[in-house]
């Protein structure tokens, strides 16, 4: 089984279904959502008969799929896997599984190369996210990435404490100028371990729990490269347990994501209000998607809408049922939206889905920053 990095994405970005169509296919195995093995298994079954309805008897895709189902039978460990990306083309040999320890919206993309565009998203969302928790005696240090948290702590056997702080300790000041000391050089301690650890984890974002009158000093110690990075604090001691942690780090993941979301449909709304390169609303970003234009597409979580798709051409449509491109008549589907997602997936856009950003729900629920 293959490990996501950027690399291996592009490894996959540059293959051609020679022979036949790819069948790309991202899974939700998430046990917290669906614990019964059974109740997934039919999940997939469902799913997958709807894209063999659409695959029109190709050979190849209908052995893809075959197998996919049989991968899901077999029984999966979902113990540390909630997603799976499967890229698939039998005619060409190829059989790639990528297991994501995070979730991803099951959708099966069929086109000539495989739609990578979801595994993007899971880098995208999931950066590396430092967390330092501090007191005055003690400092814990860890990474939250991928869904993973990890501590780093054994980092602070390895970076040498302040031989003259260390010094004064030594000659008995327990004068409270002697103890506040103490506590800026046990807190520039912390602050250097957590720079250690970034130089080896490279984390985008740092969190630090600390008490509220250490907070700022700990904050102020940090390295400039570091501080830049902060990202919230944590209400959690330095003795929480790593449930607990944990429990505090995806929290932050989230406000990172949130925040992050917030200034693409601030993008958004600037390129449709300003200019030509933004489109808002579910009838001008599929006429942009059809003339291939879209670049990136954001779409709000949740949202569906009925629409039209095309019986000749596969044309996409808000509005029927005669097809605007080849005159051809168009049959009504339940959730235009899912179809467009995966069109823009094909296509190798970059799609943005928002969690709860009234921005976007004003403009529509969906919008597009084009190419040109
Ligand atoms: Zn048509």
């Amino acid at each position: 089984m293959a490990v996501i990095t950027e690399a291996a994405i592009r490894e996959l970005a540059a293959i051609k279904g020679e022979h036949a169509p790819i069948t790309s296919c991202y899974l939700d195995v998430d046990g917290r959502r669906l614990a019964r093995h059974q109740d997934l298994q039919h999940e997939v079954e469902v799913v997958l008969k709807g894209v063999r309805a659409r695959a029109n008897g190709e050979v190849s895709v209908q052995s893809d799929l075959r197998r996919i189902e049989q991968l899901v039978r077999s029984g999966l460990d979902r113990s540390r896997v909630r997603g799976l990306a499967i890229f698939a083309c039998s005619a060409d040999r190829l059989w790639e599984v990528i297991e994501l320890p995070v979730p991803v919206p099951t959708r099966v993309v069929i086109n000539h190369v495989p739609a990578v565009g979801q595994l993007e998203s899971v880098l995208r969302e999931h950066v590396p996210i430092g967390v330092l928790l501090a007191d005055r005696q003690r400092a814990r240090m860890f990474v939250f990435e991928l869904g993973e948290l990890v501590e780093r702590s054994e980092t602070f056997d390895a970076v040498p404490r302040d031989a003259g702080a260390r010094g004064e300790r030594d000659r008995g000041g327990d004068h409270p100028q002697m103890i506040e000391a103490h506590t800026q050089q046990h807190l520039r301690n912390a602050a250097r371990v957590a720079f250690e650890v970034w130089t080896q984890y490279k984390f985008e974002h740092l969190a630090i729990a600390a008490p509220d009158n250490l907070a700022g000093q700990l904050e102020a110690a940090l390295h400039p490269y570091l501080r830049k990075r902060l990202c919230g604090r944590l209400a959690v001691p330095v003795t929480a347990g790593h449930g607990e942690v944990l429990a505090a780090a995806e929290q932050v993941e989230a406000a990172v994501e949130r925040s992050r979301e917030a200034r693409v449909v601030e993008r958004l709304r600037t390129a449709t209000t300003a200019g030509r390169r933004g489109r808002a609303g579910l009838a001008a970003v599929v006429e942009a998607l059809g003339d291939h234009r879209v670049d990136t597409m954001i779409v709000s979580k949740g949202f569906t809408a009925p629409g039209w798709r095309c019986r000749g051409c596969d044309t996409l449509a808000a509005m029927g049922r005669r097809c605007g491109r080849c005159g051809g008549e168009m049959v009504e589907v339940d959730d235009l939206v899912e179809d467009v997602v995966e069109e823009a997936l094909a296509q190798s856009c970059q799609v943005e889905i928002c969690v709860g950003n009234a921005d976007l729900d004003v403009m529509g629920r969906i919008g597009a920053l084009l190419r040109y």
